[in-house]
């Protein structure tokens, strides 16, 4: 089980307290023959108002599994939720949960937009089990779409006469019209191109710092995820490996896994360590029959006995980072040699910040 990580100062909004989401999948032909999976488990930490905590890693790492349990849209199995200071999720039951506090923003809006309704109506959607007045469902859609720069000529249109950014734009107007606190985000730009992607991010964090709001926002964008976050969980078989402030997690990176995911995306910082990264080896995880002890030991070049049947904690390694590793600290220092063989690649400190698409 990992401990509680991360203490925020700001106001917080979310604590999430060993989290697991679990699913029973048939494994045979007779009745009995069922084994539960662990899609996420034991993940825990806070947020705080204004806060973007960035989720990282390859996909089916179960990123957007945790941002549907936490909406509850698919709720988790187990473990403690609370959302600003009220408990939403504990004993394996959704508590006292509004779903317009904590809302989703999905990758294509293309598929989350009901192309049979009007803007208006799509943005209003959400408000309907709030029971308001007209006057201020009005209102509510009115200021919404005015705070993600949706004009009026465009309210009465339908999804498929708008442009792929219009259409984000209406998406994160649904997601607001309830107040949430909380917005959870699916790669919410990554259907869009370079130029639409870099001005919805800064719509974003006009909003959050605008609206006091709290974001997780997946990303497969290492850069996006820098641009975006102040922490930075990096995910792997549904488990965090490693957590910390967004710069110091991405330019020197902790675990043997958000290296070489890293590998993939060189940062473009002249305070970069210029270390020998290793690109990933093998492929991810089965969920069906993880590895033991550390899940990432089939892949991980400085794996030890230890690694394959101790499960390693996530734990505070100084500071405000947190790592689930055994051999953590001799790896950051280069007193740990790699103990098997793997492609390698060096990563220069000095990228072209070009490679930076689409962001400011
Ligand atoms: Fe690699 Fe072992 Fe650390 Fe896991 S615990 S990342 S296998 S060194």
């Amino acid at each position: 089980m990992q401990s509680a990580p991360y203490s925020t100062e700001s106001n917080l909004v979310l604590r999430v307290k060993d989290l697991k989401k679990s699913v029973v999948l048939k494994t045979g032909s007779s009745v009995s023959a069922k084994k539960e999976i662990d899609l996420v488990s034991g993940v825990s930490f806070e947020l705080g108002q204004r806060e973007t905590l960035g989720v990282v890693g390859e996909s089916g790492s179960g990123k957007t599994t945790l941002l549907r349990a936490l909406a509850m849209i698919a709720p988790p199995s187990s473990g403690r939720v609370e959302l600003n200071g009220n408990v939403i999720f504990d004993n394996g039951k959704v508590q006292k949960f509004r779903r317009g506090q904590v809302q989703m923003i999905f990758q294509d809006p293309d598929s989350s937009l009901n192309p049979t309704m009007k803007v208006k109506s799509i943005v209003a959607e959400p408000l309907v089990p709030m029971k308001l007045g007209k006057e201020e469902v009005r209102d509510r859609v009115d200021h919404a779409l005015e705070n993600v720069g949706i004009g009026e000529g465009l309210v009465e249109k339908y999804p498929t006469q708008l442009s792929g950014g219009q259409k984000q734009r209406v998406s994160i107007a649904r997601a607001l019209a309830p107040s949430p606190s909380l917005l959870l985000l699916d790669e919410p730009t990554s259907a869009l191109d370079a130029a639409v992607q870099s001005q919805v991010l800064n719509l974003l964090r006009d909003l959050q710092s605008k609206l006091n709001l709290a974001f997780i926002f997946v990303t497969h964008n290492i850069f996006v995820a820098r641009y975006m976050s102040n922490r930075i969980a990096v995910f792997y078989s549904g488990q965090i490996k490693e957590l910390g402030p967004a710069e110091k997690v991405l330019i020197e990176p902790l675990h043997p896994y958000t290296s070489t995911l890293m590998a993939a995306f060189p940062i473009p910082d002249p305070n970069a360590r210029n270390i020998l990264k290793s690109e990933i080896i093998g492929e991810a995880p089965s969920i069906i029959n993880p590895p033991t002890g550390c899940t990432f030991h089939p892949r991980c070049l400085y794996v030890e006995n230890k690694c394959l049947t101790e499960v390693p904690e996530l734990r505070n390694i100084g500071g405000d980072r947190y790592t689930a590793c055994h051999f953590a600290e001799e790896i950051a220092s280069g007193n740990k040699s790699v103990t098997r063989a793997g492609p390698t690649v060096e990563i220069s400190p000095t990228q072209s910040k070009d490679q930076i698409s689409g962001l400011p």
